[in-house]
């Protein structure tokens, strides 16, 4: 079922690692499909770096097979660019959002002066007030598009636990405002294209290897690639996926790169 496929997309938070810590047997896995010659990316929907950091932080973990890493930052400024043109753009989010947004070509905006905004930006936000929530709804409200690098609602990290996601704070930005989130990474289709671009493969000889049925398997699906869903904790997720696996050594085996 995967044995044949050329190239492997893996998820990084929940999946590959959660926080700062690698998953049991990923390091191992990600160097034997390299061995094996199976070509990797890496696609996460973190709002807070960009893929040359997440880069870093693979490296520094061990894995140094880690090449294509992707994230939303990579793409929102220039998909800001396309959709709206230069614009004013209030960032709720983490400075390496507002950096690359900067970068593209737009002038940023703060919440004090909401209303000058033509566009809001809200990502993960560990510094997150009332005032910047209460920005981000008024100037959504009148009108600036709310543009998002996820809805993902929840950041998975060491022991099991979780922090708040981008999509929990963007949600209480949408309700406020009474309108709908634009979405620019996973399970939008172009991360997954740009990723496929870097593995030089078509969609079909690829899979997505991820924790989230939203934004994993159902982005991986809608752009034709293969789907595994890595869920260590099991639960109801027979059929959800092409195939689901439990563990990395499962992954390896299924793949055909043997035990690890
Ligand atoms: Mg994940």
């Amino acid at each position: 079922m995967l044995a044949d496929l050329q190239g492997f997309v893996f998820d990084l938070d929940g999946c590959v690692w959660n926080g700062s810590v690698l998953n049991t047997g990923a390091g191992e896995v990600l160097a034997a499909l390299h061995r094996h010659g199976r070509r990797l990316a890496f696609l996460s929907n973190n709002s807070r770096a960009t893929g040359r950091d997440l880069r870093e932080q693979l490296h520094l973990l061990g894995v140094t097979v880690a090449e294509h890493v992707l994230t939303p930052l990579e793409i929102i400024g220039e998909f800001i660019l396309e959709r709206f043109g230069r614009s004013r753009v209030l960032v709720i989010g983490a400075e390496e959002m507002a950096a690359v947004i900067e970068k593209a070509g737009h002038e940023l905006t703060d919440p004090a002066r909401y209303r000058d905004a033509t566009v809001v930006a809200v990502g993960n936000d560990f510094d997150l007030t009332y005032e910047r929530l209460t920005a981000a709804s008024r100037a959504a409200a009148a009108g600036a598009p709310l543009v998002t690098p996820n809805l993902d609602p929840r950041l998975p990290i060491e022991g099991g636990d979780f922090l708040p996601g981008c999509g929990a704070i963007v949600e209480a930005v949408a309700r406020a405002a009474g309108v709908q989130p634009i979405v620019v990474g996973k399970p939008e289709p172009p991360l997954f294209r740009i990723a496929l671009g870097r593995l030089g493969l078509p969609a079909a000889a690829a899979a997505m290897v991820g924790d989230s049925l939203v934004s994993d398997i159902g982005g991986a699906r809608a752009v034709g690639m293969r789907t595994v869903l890595y869920a260590p904790h099991g639960g109801e997720v027979t059929g959800a996926a092409d195939v689901v696996v439990h563990s990395f050594g499962e992954l390896a085996q299924l793949a055909g790169v043997g035990r690890c």
